[in-house]
C-alpha cells in the first residue's frame, strides 16, 4: 500500500470566529461521525480485501463520541450523521443514537448503514429518533452483491430495508454505487425496486479513497452517463429539492421516489460545502478528498471534565477547511489515501 504521508496541519491560527464558518463563508452545520472502522463486508470499493484496523483504545469511546456531538450542536452544528465503517456493528451504538437523540439543538439524527443489522435493530433506531436512514444497496443480484461487498447477504439487507419501512423512519434512501463493468447494468433495475419499494435512490460516483484491489479509472462510471440511462426509460424531472448536501435531485414522475446524484467528478460539490467529517479516531477532517485535519482525541482525553480547549480546536479549524476536493482519476494512487470507511462516508 502507498504510504503517503499526510500533510497534517495542526498550525491552527488562533481562533478566528466564535462560529462555525469558514474563510470562504461557508457556515458548518453538519457533522458525519464515523464510530467504527469496522465492517462486517469489505465494499471492492471501500476496503482493500485485507484490512488492519485500528486497536479499541485508539478508536473514540461511544461517551466520547457523545461529547464531542454535544460540543458541535452547542457550536450550532443542527444535523449528524453516524456512519462509519458499519455503524451498527458497534457494540451498544444504540446507547450512542439514545444519548444524542436527546439533545437540544439537534434537528436532525441520520444514519447510513449497509443494512445488515437493520433487521433487529430498524425499530429501536426509530426510538431513539433518527429520522432518516440511508442504506448502501449496489446490486439485487444475490451473488453479485456477494461479489461487490465481499461478505455480504443480500436476503439480510432486503429484509432489513423491510424492517426500516415498517419502523417509519421519515425516509428511507438507497446508496448506490455504480462500477464499470460490475454492476451498470442493473441501474435501471435498482431504480425500478426504489419505485416499487416507494423509496428514493442516491448514485455515488465511485472516488479515489484508500488503496483498493482495482483502478478507479478503469470502474469508474460517470453519473452523466448513469443519468442517460434513467432518462431512456423514465420521465425524469429536475428537482431543486436539497438535504443540504451535494446531491440533486430528480423527481421520477407519478411515483414517490426522487433519484439524488453525489458526482464529485462530473459536479464540483465544494462551493456550498455544509459539512466537516469526525472519523472513529476524533480526527476532524475538513474535507473528504483533502488531508487537511485537526486531532480531537488528544483533547477529549487530556481534558476530561473542559471542553474549552476542544471548542477552541473546533471554531480554529474553520481557519483550514480547503476550498474544494482534488479528485483526479488519472493518478496512480488515490487522491486520499485513507479510505472511506476511516473517513465515515
Ligand atoms: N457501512 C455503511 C454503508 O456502507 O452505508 C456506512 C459507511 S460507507 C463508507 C458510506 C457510503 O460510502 C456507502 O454508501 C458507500 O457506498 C460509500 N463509499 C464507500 N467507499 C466509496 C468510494 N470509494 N467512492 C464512493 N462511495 C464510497
Ligand atoms: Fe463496509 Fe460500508 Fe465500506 Fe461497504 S461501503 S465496506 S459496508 S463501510
Amino acid at each position: 500500500m502507498i504510504n503517503k504521508v499526510p500533510s497534517n496541519r495542526q498550525n491552527i491560527p488562533a481562533k478566528v470566529s466564535q462560529s462555525l464558518i469558514d474563510q470562504f463563508g461557508r457556515t458548518v452545520d453538519y457533522i458525519r461521525l464515523s464510530i467504527t472502522d469496522r465492517c462486517d463486508f469489505r465494499c471492492v470499493y471501500c476496503m482493500a480485501e485485507e484490512m488492519t484496523f485500528l486497536p479499541r483504545n485508539e478508536v473514540l469511546s461511544l461517551e466520547e463520541c457523545a461529547r464531542l456531538v454535544k460540543v458541535f450542536v452547542s457550536l450550532g452544528v443542527s444535523k449528524v450523521r453516524i456512519t462509519g465503517g458499519e455503524p451498527l456493528v458497534r457494540k451498544n451504538a444504540l446507547w450512542l443514537f439514545e444519548t444524542i437523540g436527546k439533545l437540544d439543538g439537534l434537528n436532525e439524527l441520520v444514519l447510513t448503514t449497509n443494512g445488515s443489522q437493520l433487521e433487529k435493530q430498524a425499530q429501536d433506531l426509530k426510538n431513539t429518533g433518527v429520522k432518516r436512514i440511508n442504506i448502501s444497496v449496489d446490486s439485487l443480484n444475490p451473488e453479485r452483491f456477494k461479489k461487490i461487498t465481499r461478505t455480504g447477504e443480500l436476503d439480510k439487507v432486503l429484509r432489513g430495508i423491510q424492517a426500516a419501512k415498517l419502523a417509519g423512519f421519515e425516509s428511507i434512501k438507497l446508496n448506490t454505487v455504480i462500477m464499470r463493468g460490475v454492476n451498470d447494468d442493473e441501474i435501471l433495475s435498482l431504480v425500478d425496486f426504489a419505485i416499487a419499494q416507494e423509496i428514493d435512490i442516491s448514485f455515488i460516483e465511485e472516488m479515489p479513497l484508500g488503496d483498493v484491489d482495482h483502478t478507479r479509472e478503469s470502474t469508474f462510471y460517470s453519473n452523466t452517463d448513469t443519468l442517460k440511462v434513467l432518462q431512456s426509460k423514465h420521465p425524469l424531472t429536475a428537482s431543486n429539492e436539497t438535504t443540504g448536501g451535494p446531491a440533486r435531485y430528480w423527481r421520477v414522475t407519478n411515483t414517490h421516489t426522487k433519484i439524488g446524484f453525489i458526482s464529485p467528478h462530473s459536479h464540483n460539490f465544494c462551493e456550498s460545502c455544509n459539512r466537516v467529517r469526525i472519523t472513529c479516531k476524533g480526527e476532524l477532517y475538513l474535507c473528504l478528498g483533502q488531508e487537511d485535519k485537526v486531532e480531537l482525541m488528544p483533547l477529549l482525553r487530556n481534558h476530561l471534565k473542559n471542553d474549552q480547549p476542544l471548542i477552541d480546536a473546533i471554531l480554529g479549524s474553520m481557519a483550514i477547511k480547503p476550498k474544494g476536493h482534488d479528485f483526479d482519476l488519472k493518478r496512480a494512487e488515490p487522491a486520499v489515501i485513507r479510505f472511506m470507511s476511516h473517513t465515515g462516508g
